[in-house]
C-alpha cells in the first residue's frame, strides 16, 4: 500500500531540483494542500511515480516558458493537491504556466505528440500516463487549461 502524499512530496522536490540543476536561475514556487486522512493505494509504484513525475516536470515546463515571456509580477506555481471524495482519491497538479489552446489539448494524450524542441520532448509522458491511470490502476485523468494562464491535471482513482 502507498502514501500518495509521500510520493508527491518526494516527486515535487525531485522535479524542482531537477530543473534547477540544469538552469541556475530557475525559480518557481511549489505547494501542496494534502488530505492527511487520505488513505493508502495500492498503486504500482514505479508506474504511477512515473507519471506524478512527468505531469509535474511538464508543470514546471510550463511556468519557465512563461517566466521567459517577463510578464510583471508573474509568480511562478505549481500546486498538488490531494483529497478523498466519496470512494474516490483524487490528484490535482496545477500549473500557472504557459497553458495550451484548443488543439493543442486534444492531442495531449494521444503518443509522440509533443510541442517542445528536439531532445527536449518525447510526446510519451501524457499518453503512458492516461494508460498507467486508467488501464493499470482503472482511473481516469482529466485536463482543464486555460491557454496563457493555467493548467490543471486531475487524476481520480477508485478506492475499494
Ligand atoms: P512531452 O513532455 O515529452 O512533450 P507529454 O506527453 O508529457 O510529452 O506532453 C505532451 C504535450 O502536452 C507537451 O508537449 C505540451 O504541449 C502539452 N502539455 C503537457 N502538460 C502541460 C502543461 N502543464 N502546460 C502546458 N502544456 C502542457
Ligand atoms: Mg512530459
Amino acid at each position: 500500500l502507498i502514501d500518495i502524499n509521500a510520493l508527491v512530496d518526494e516527486y515535487l522536490r525531485l522535479s524542482y531540483h531537477g530543473l534547477r540543476a540544469k538552469d541556475k536561475t530557475f525559480n518557481a514556487d511549489f505547494k501542496t494542500n494534502l488530505d492527511t486522512n487520505l488513505p493508502k493505494v495500492e498503486v504500482i509504484p514505479q508506474d504511477f511515480g512515473r507519471v506524478l513525475l512527468n505531469i509535474i516536470n511538464n508543470a514546471f515546463y510550463a511556468v519557465q516558458q512563461k517566466i521567459k515571456l517577463n510578464i510583471q509580477n508573474y509568480k511562478p506555481t505549481v500546486i498538488i493537491i490531494t483529497e478523498k471524495i466519496d470512494n474516490e482519491l483524487i490528484i490535482k497538479i496545477q500549473d500557472n504556466g504557459s497553458g495550451m489552446p484548443e488543439n493543442v489539448k486534444l492531442k495531449i494524450f494521444q503518443p509522440f505528440f509533443t510541442t517542445k524542441p528536439t531532445g527536449q520532448g518525447t510526446g510519451l509522458g501524457l499518453s503512458m500516463s492516461y494508460d498507467i491511470i486508467t488501464k493499470g490502476h482503472g482511473g481516469t485523468i482529466e485536463v482543464e487549461s486555460i491557454e496563457g494562464e493555467s493548467t490543471t491535471f486531475t487524476i481520480k482513482l477508485p478506492l475499494k
